[in-house]
């Protein structure tokens, strides 16, 4: 069997391992991609937050994105009957960059895996992992490309970044069932011939069907625009008699009143992709030899648009320890990687948790605003969830609920 020798194996080339092997690359590191689909593919995951501008940015990966003309992402509004709440992040709690994108996946994918590319980094489409043996840290990780045929591939360090994928939690059993409800998605992009002109047809939008279901409008700079319905799975399911997505979708934009007129007729561009049950979590972030990041870790929920950020936020960390390794330095994964990383996820993991209670949505359409908390809630959604300045990071289990119990006190009383 043919075979190659590499420092770090990067699994899959989406936007966790690009930011990954670039930061390798820009750092001397001999890296290698292996990429089981060729770009552009379709992938979910349109609505980014800010947040990822500092690691594209680090990578050396933004200036052929900004080059896209990609829609620019200022804020986001959410919708519940004629009750409306604009996030802008330029008026967030804290440092850090106060726009980004709305994309279409498949183009922002494949700018960011052919600049990866062009800096030098050895990106192999079409080349599936079939398994891996560890030495220690050393590995050998067999992969096959599209014509059949086997190769291994020696590495230091692999970091699987394999998104749904899920190659090294599947292989080395490290699989483990999400404490999120089972929820699911519906999606389709559509050509968005009832566009209005000005900010209400670019604009990002989540409306609220029911407090558990929403509705998502990702409009994009290429004129057309992503529509979602997210749920409940057995919401979810029951949208259509026999399963179909089309209809299911169609029937979800009929019940929203403020978009059935833009949407109800449009064509969908391909057929709508139904995702069930997409939480999912790992019994461990790293072992002996390689670090899971993104969706090949943990995936939460897309209602605040967090998926991307911790797919670059920990793509871009499992990159420097694996190079402060390389060079010699014992890291300690747990603090550094594991218990940082999951810091993240549990300030997401509380909003998402009651975005669907429903105490979130409290906060959210309570009048008057009240700008403090509204400033610190707009940095979370921003993704900046590290910044234990705000007490709506440093106490999220309790600020949300308390504040909106409170909320609902007040609403009794009167
Ligand atoms: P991916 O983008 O999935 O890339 C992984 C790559 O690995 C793929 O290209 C795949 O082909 C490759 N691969 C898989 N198996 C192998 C193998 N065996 N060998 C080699 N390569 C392999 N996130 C947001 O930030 N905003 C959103 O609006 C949003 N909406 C979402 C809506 C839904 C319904 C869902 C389910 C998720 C959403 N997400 C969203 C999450 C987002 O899709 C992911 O977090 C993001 O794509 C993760 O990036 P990644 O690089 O980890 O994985």
């Amino acid at each position: 069997m043919d075979k190659e020798i590499v420092d770090v194996l990067v699994i899959g080339a989406g936007p966790s391992g690009c930011v990954s092997s670039a930061y390798l690359k820009k750092n001397n590191i001999n890296v290698k991609v292996v990429e089981k689909t060729k770009f552009p593919r379709l992938v979910v995951g349109e609505s980014l937050i800010p947040r990822v501008m500092d690691h594209f940015d680090e990578a050396g990966l933004f200036p052929a994105l900004d080059k896209m003309g990609f829609e620019k992402k200022l804020g986001a509004r959410f919708m519940r009957g004629n009750e409306v709440c604009i996030f802008d992040f330029s008026n967030k709690f804290g440092e850090g960059w106060d726009w980004t994108w709305q994309v279409p996946r498949a183009d922002f994918d494949n700018t960011l895996a052919q600049e990866v590319i062009n800096k030098g980094v050895d990106l192999e489409f079409e080349t599936e992992v079939i398994g891996i043996e560890f030495n220690g840290t050393d590995s050998i990780t067999t992969v096959k490309n599209k014509d059949g045929k086997t190769k291994e591939i020696h590495a230091k360090f692999v970091i699987d970044s394999s998104g749904y994928g899920r190659v090294l939690p599947r292989l080395l059993d490290l699989e483990k069932p999400s404490k999120l409800s089972p929820h699911s998605a519906i999606f389709a992009h559509a050509e968005d011939i009832n566009r209005e002109e000005g900010e209400e047809g670019t604009l990002i939008s989540f409306d609220i069907i029911e407090t558990e279901v929403w509705l998502w409008v990702i409009p994009f700079s290429n004129g057309n625009t992503s529509i979602g319905i997210v749920g409940p799975t057995d919401y979810i399911e029951k949208l259509s008699e026999n399963g179909d997505p089309t209809e299911a979708l169609r029937k979800a934009i009929s019940l929203s009143d403020y978009y059935v007129k833009r949407f109800g007729d449009v064509e969908f561009l391909f057929e709508p992709r139904h995702l069930k049950d997409y939480s999912c979590s790992v019994k461990s972030l790293y072992g002996n030899g390689f670090a899971l990041t993104g969706n090949a870790s943990e995936f939460l929920d897309p209602v605040f648009s967090s998926g991307m950020a911790f797919a670059t936020e920990s793509g871009m960390l499992a990159a420097k320890l694996a190079i402060r390794q390389l060079n010699g330095e014992k890291i300690d994964w747990q603090k550094e990687y594991s218990d940082y990383i999951l810091y993240g996820v549990n300030v997401f993991t509380t909003y998402v948790k009651e975005w669907y209670t429903g105490n979130l949505q409290e906060l959210f359409f309570h009048q008057p605003e009240n700008p403090d908390v509204k400033r610190k809630i707009c940095a979370v959604l921003a993704g900046y969830v590290w910044d234990k300045k705000n007490t709506f990071v440093r106490i999220h289990d309790t600020a949300v609920v308390n504040l909106a119990n409170f909320i609902k006190a007040e609403k009794q009383k009167a």
